[in-house]
């Protein structure tokens, strides 16, 4: 174990839109912060095509060179970004203590931005087609299926949610439940049952996506696994509405987290433990926020983090 950093001002866990905007905001206050990258540096967005409602991009902008853009901007305020993940947090201590493999980061404050993750299928035919017709992100893609017949896989609420929402663009839209029951809340079942454009599959898996060779979704190989049946369903986009993971393990038993595994913030940002808060840590974007996880929020609440940092700092005599 060795112990190579100075006390750090702040460190910002997550590199996507939360973390990065934090990190512009606590170098902009000359409190030169490590951001550590994290498994999947940019966040949701380095993973996303067009992004058309980011305010200030009147024809949309990509999202890795959005995520680009936002380091460029960082690094130019003295963010030192780190390509590396956490592998354990003791937040008792004071300073902090983070462990980064065999090093030991001391910090005064944390911020942590360490996203959620779109569950995937994990086929590989799926990975392939991220971005060519396979996306978990209906508010971000879904102008794409403008015109066109897609299938929305999930029988929770995020599905009949983003099938709702997508009857907007596309012409019909199969919902495929892997089960034989929803999990959806019934005011969410019954909008979407009743919706013209909206059909459903039970029972039913996905095999196959196809299309890899074109790089482009042309149609997904499905098996109901109650009678046998296996076919193709022809559709030009796939939209995953099977939930999220928040990337907030390794603080079980440190933070409140609530009974999915979100970390639970009171004002958007303060964290606590057995209800108590806890001064200095900080939690912002889609690690504590399961309602809107937009590109925008993340950002607002990255900045509010950074900001209650320097507050926090100041009452330190920093
Ligand atoms: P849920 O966990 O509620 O549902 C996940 C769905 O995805 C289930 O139908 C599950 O099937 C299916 N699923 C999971 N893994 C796979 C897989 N590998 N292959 C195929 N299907 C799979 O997640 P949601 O994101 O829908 O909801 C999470 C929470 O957020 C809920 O509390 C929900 O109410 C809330 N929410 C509320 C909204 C609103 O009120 N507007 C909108 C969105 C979410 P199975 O049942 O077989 O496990």
């Amino acid at each position: 174990m060795s112990d190579q950093n100075a006390i750090r001002d702040t460190v910002i866990l997550g590199s996507g839109c939360a973390g990065l905007t934090a990190a512009i905001y606590a170098g902009r206050a000359n409190l030169n912060p490590l951001v550590l990258e994290g498994h999947e540096p940019g966040g949701q967005l380095s993973i996303t095509t067009l992004v058309e409602n980011f305010p200030g991009w009147p024809d949309g902008v990509q999202g890795p060179e959005l995520i680009e853009n936002m380091k460029k901007q960082a690094m130019r305020f003295g963010a030192e970004l780190r390509m590396a993940h956490l592998t354990s947090a003791d937040l008792t201590t004071t300073p902090f203590e983070l462990g980064v493999g065999k090093d030991i980061i001391q910090t005064r404050s944390l911020i942590i931005a360490s996203g959620a993750s779109a569950r995937w299928l994990g086929l590989p035919s799926e990975q392939a087609l991220i971005g060519f017709g396979v996306s978990s992100c209906a508010t971000c893609d879904g102008f794409f299926a403008s015109g066109k017949e897609i299938a929305v896989i999930g029988g929770g609420d995020s599905a009949m949610e983003e099938a709702l929402f997508l009857t907007r663009f596309a012409t019909k839209v199969t919902v495929i439940n892997r089960s034989e029951n929803f999990r959806a809340s019934r005011i969410m079942l019954e909008r979407a049952v009743a919706h013209p454009q909206i059909e459903f599959l039970h029972n039913t898996l996905i095999e196959e996506c196809i299309g890899v060779e074109e790089k482009d979704l042309k149609g997904l190989r499905l098996h109901n696994r109650k009678t046998g049946e296996r076919w193709t369903l022809p559709v030009s986009f796939m939209f995953l509405g099977i939930g999220h993971e928040p990337n907030a393990k390794m603080f079980e038993g440190q933070l409140d987290l609530d009974a999915d595994g979100y970390i639970k913030t009171e004002d958007n940002i303060f964290v606590s433990i057995l209800g108590e808060r806890i001064n200095g840590v900080y939690a912002c974007g889609d690690v504590q926020d399961r309602r809107y996880r937009q590109a925008i929020t993340a950002a607002g609440t990255g900045c509010m983090a950074a900001l209650e940092v320097e507050k926090y700092l100041e009452e330190l005599g920093r």
